[in-house]
């Protein structure tokens, strides 16, 4: 018979059970709020956890931390080889399995991780016209991303959300013909603030649409009730984002506003990086490596050891927007975003 296990919990009482799994760092696209035209130097191959290694990793998150959400993301999680049967085997662990990705090959893959248990997928999408798609990943691959939408809303993978990252001069003309492209097709958005994750540290504040302002020209054409919060609330755990009913239709909006209403306060997250090392925040400075701890040998017990003091040195919060906010090392597409 199982007991369950013991929560993974910091000094601030914050019981963490959804966990962010990162599978590459490496990315098709080149999204200027992320990464440098000529891309980054990946990890080497033999840096990344195995499949086998983030299975075991993964599993000792569910049987001996209470984690009962995983998300997988990148880099461009689908760029991972053998990728449904991965999803396979972490679906085989009893977990909540879902996937953040640009949705190139999407199309293709949609229906093999429906079959081997995925449930949810977010599509990062930030305009609906090509030109300005190329400008912002440099790439000419909106027409994949459209059909990766639909695949993955014909494989049941619902609801099928997308990310919008909306930044001032670059597509905030487009606000509202999202919201309308997304109501349209069953597609549920969320906008994210800009954070200074960008690999190139080009980051500027004023670029940021901050939670206010977005909120304020939906309202221009829209009435929005927001849905109440929490565990009953917007589905499951504490999502980040706050969410909104369009009036008179189902139609429901998020808003991430990771820097102005930061959630850190209710933040139920840990994260793994693609070469096994484990944070506690998105902006975490320090890291544990619990690759050397598989490689090393090390027993279930000691590594979920090591998990709980990391947890235990979790920082209160990012402090994004203060004087003295210290940017992580790795940008975004290096840890998992
Ligand atoms: N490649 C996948 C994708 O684009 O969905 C997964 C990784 S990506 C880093 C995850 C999410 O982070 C995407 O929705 C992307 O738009 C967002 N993102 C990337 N850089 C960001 C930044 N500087 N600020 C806010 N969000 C960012
Ligand atoms: Fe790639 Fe996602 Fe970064 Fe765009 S946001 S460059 S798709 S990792």
């Amino acid at each position: 018979m199982h007991t369950a296990p013991a929560p993974l919990v910091d000094r601030l009482g914050r019981v963490h059970t959804d966990l962010r799994v990162s599978l590459t760092d490496r990315c098709n696209l080149r999204c200027t709020y992320c990464m440098p035209a000529e891309g980054l130097d990946w990890l080497p191959r033999a840096e990344l956890l195995t499949d086998a290694e983030v299975v075991r990793l993964v599993r000792i998150a569910v049987r001996r931390l209470g984690i009962a959400s995983v998300r997988l993301t990148g880099g461009e999680p689908l760029l991972r080889r053998g990728l449904p049967a991965l999803v396979g085997e972490l679906t085989g662990l009893g977990v909540e399995l879902s996937l953040t990705t640009n949705g190139i090959g999407l199309a293709r893959m949609a229906g093999a991780l429906a079959a081997a248990g995925l449930r949810r997928v977010n599509v990062s999408l930030d305009t609906l016209r090509r030109d300005r798609y190329q400008e912002i990943t440099r790439r000419d691959r909106i027409a994949d991303v459209l059909a990766g939408l639909a695949a993955a809303r014909a494989a049941g993978l619902a609801p099928v959300k997308i990310n919008t990252v909306p930044v001032r001069g670059v597509n905030d003309d487009e606000l509202l013909d999202l919201v309308e492209f997304a109501a349209e097709h069953g597609y549920r958005l969320r906008f994210i603030e800009s954070m200074p994750l960008d690999a190139q540290g080009a980051w500027d504040r004023s670029s940021m649409i901050t939670a206010d302002e977005l909120l304020a020209v939906l309202g221009t054409r829209h009435r929005l009730i927001p849905v109440p919060r929490g565990p009953l609330g917007a589905g499951r755990g504490t999502p980040p984002a706050e969410e909104f009913r369009i009036a008179g239709t189902d139609t429901v909006l998020g808003v991430i506003a990771s820097v102005t209403r930061p959630f850190c306060g209710t933040c139920d997250r840990v994260r793994l990086t693609a070469d096994g090392q484990l944070r506690n925040c998105l902006f975490a400075t320090e890291e544990s490596d619990l690759r050397a701890l598989l490689r090393g040998g090390a027993e279930d017990a000691e590594i979920e050891r090591a998990w709980r003091r990391t947890i235990a040195r979790k920082g209160p919060g990012h402090a994004i927007d203060s004087a003295d906010f210290v940017r992580p090392a790795r940008p975004m597409s290096a840890i998992g975003g």
